[in-house]
C-alpha cells in the first residue's frame, strides 16, 4: 500500500506551531522579498486571497480582515520538514521525499485507515502539524485520495481508497476535474478538455494505447495507474542533483561592484556548502547577474561560464573562479535587480581521484567552516568580500524567528 502525507497549508502551519494564537486568524505566508502570497490558512483562502496572488493586490482584503502576514523563514520550514520526514520514515516500510512537505510512504496492506490515522495523530502530536494522508495502490491514487481528505472534511483527514468499493470510487472521482491529477498541467488539462476528457473518471475509462499515441507513454502510465496497476514505485535513493542553483532577486537594486561581489561570495558560500553536504564536486559554473525586466527599459543580462582546472568543493576556489568572471562580465551605470550561480558537472566525490595534498587541506579548512557555522551562526566567519548584513538582502518586513535553528531565537516559555 502506497500513502501519500502532505502536510497542510505546510509555512502557515510551521508559523502556527510557535504562535497559537495564530489559529483564530487568517494567515498568509509571503514569497521572498515580500512579493506574492504562496502559503495561506484556510480562513485566508475563504477569504479570497488566491495563491500566488501578488501582496499588493490582496492589501485591500488583508486590512479589512486583519490578515496576519509573515515573510517567508525557510530554515524554520526545512527544519520543521525534516523533523516531519524523519518521523514518518520511522513509521513505514519505505519512504520516498517527495517535496518539503510531502512524502510517499510504503506500508502494509492490512489496517490502512488505521496506519493513516496513526501517521495523522503522531504527526501532529510530536510536531504539531496537521497532516492529509491519502492511500492508495499507486502513487497517482495516493495523491487522489489525498486530494479527497483535504477536500472533505468528512474524511477527517484520512482517504484510503483501495477500502472504498468500486461504484464509490468512480463516483467520486467523476466529480474531480482532470486538472486536479498528479502531472497534468493546465495545457495538458485543456488538451486532455479538447478531446472530451474532463473528469478523472474519463481519463481512467480512456483506451490507453490510444491515449499513448495522442499523448505519450506517460499517459498511458497515468491511466493504468489509475486502474490500479502500479507503473511509479516507491523511489527511496535519491539520484545525483545534476546542478546547484543560488540566485536572488535583490532586496533594493546594486549599482556597485562591492556590494555584488558581496552577494556572489555569499552564494558562492552557500552553494559550495550544499555541494560538501551531499559530498559533491563540480568543474564548471555559471554566473550571471542582471536588471529587472518588468521596471527597466531595457531588460539586460550579462552572463558567463567558467571552468575550474579540476573537480572541487573548495569555498575559496570556487569564490576566486566566480570574482574572475565577475571581474569580466560586471558592467557600471547598471541598477542589477538580480544575480546568481549555477553549479554544474557535478560528480561523487569518492569517483574523482583527489589524492594532492593541498586539495585534502582544502576540504579540511572548508569541512572546519561548516562545522563552526552549523554550530554558531551562518554569518560567524565570512570571506574577504561579504559583508555581515549586505543591503541586497531579502526584503523580509515580517519574518517570524529561527525557533529551532538558533539558540539565541528559541521560543521563550513565560
Ligand atoms: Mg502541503
Amino acid at each position: 500500500m502506497i500513502a501519500l502525507v502532505d502536510v497542510n497549508n505546510f509555512y502557515v502551519s510551521c508559523e502556527r506551531v510557535f504562535n497559537r494564537s495564530l489559529e483564530k486568524n487568517p494567515v498568509v505566508v509571503l514569497s521572498n522579498n515580500d512579493g506574492c502570497i504562496i502559503s495561506r490558512s484556510n480562513q485566508a483562502k475563504l477569504l479570497g486571497i488566491k495563491m500566488g496572488m501578488p501582496l499588493f493586490k490582496a492589501q485591500s482584503i488583508i486590512r479589512q480582515h486583519k490578515v496576519k502576514i509573515y515573510s517567508s523563514n525557510y530554515p524554520l520550514y526545512a527544519d520543521m520538514s525534516n523533523r516531519v520526514m524523519q518521523l514518518l520514515g520511522k513509521l513505514a516500510e519505505d519512504q520516498e521525499v517527495y517535496s518539503i512537505d510531502e512524502c510517499f510512504l510504503k506500508l502494509k496492506r492490512t489496517n490502512c485507515l488505521q496506519q493513516g490515522r496513526l501517521i495523522r495523530f503522531k504527526i501532529l502530536k510530536d510536531i504539531g502539524l496537521p497532516v492529509c494522508v491519502g492511500m492508495a495502490e499507486t502513487k497517482t491514487l495516493a495523491k487522489l485520495a489525498n486530494y479527497m481528505a483535504k477536500k472533505n472534511p468528512e474524511f477527517e483527514g484520512v482517504v484510503c481508497f483501495s477500502e472504498i468499493d468500486l461504484a464509490a470510487q468512480d463516483r467520486l472521482i467523476k466529480k474531480i476535474p482532470v486538472s486536479e491529477l498528479w502531472g497534468i498541467g493546465v495545457r495538458l488539462a485543456k488538451r486532455l478538455n479538447a478531446i472530451g476528457i474532463d473528469s478523472v473518471y474519463q481519463l481512467k475509462t480512456a483506451n490507453p494505447k490510444w491515449m499513448k499515441q495522442l499523448f505519450g507513454v506517460n499517459m498511458e502510465r497515468m491511466i493504468y495507474e489509475l486502474n490500479g496497476i502500479q507503473c511509479y514505485p516507491i523511489e527511496s535513493f535519491k539520484p545525483d542533483q545534476k546542478q546547484i542553483i543560488c540566485s536572488r532577486s535583490f532586496g533594493q537594486t546594486i549599482d556597485n561592484f562591492t556590494d555584488m561581489a558581496d552577494a556572489i561570495t555569499t552564494f558562492v558560500q552557500k552553494a559550495s556548502a550544499k555541494l560538501r553536504k551531499q559530498e559533491l564536486l563540480t568543474k564548471e559554473m555559471i554566473l550571471f547577474i542582471r536588471n529587472n525586466p518588468f521596471t527597466a527599459k531595457q531588460p539586460i543580462q550579462y552572463l558567463i561560464r567558467l571552468k575550474h582546472v579540476i573537480h572541487t568543493d573548495n569555498h575559496e576556489q570556487l569564490m576566486r573562479l566566480a570574482m574572475a568572471g565577475l571581474t569580466q562580465i560586471y558592467q557600471h551605470n547598471t541598477a542589477y535587480h538580480k544575480a546568481g550561480i549555477i553549479l554544474l558537472d557535478l560528480k561523487r566525490a569518492q569517483h574523482v581521484n583527489q589524492d594532492c595534498a593541498a586539495q585534502i587541506i582544502r576540504a579540511n579548512l572548508s569541512n572546519a567552516l561548516d562545522a563552526i557555522r552549523s554550530k554558531y551562526h551562518h554569518n560567524i566567519i565570512t570571506s574577504g568580500w561579504q559583508s555581515k548584513d549586505g543591503k541586497w538582502q531579502m526584503k523580509q518586513l515580517n519574518k517570524s524567528q529561527r525557533f529551532t535553528t538558533s539558540w539565541q531565537e528559541l521560543l521563550e516559555a513565560c
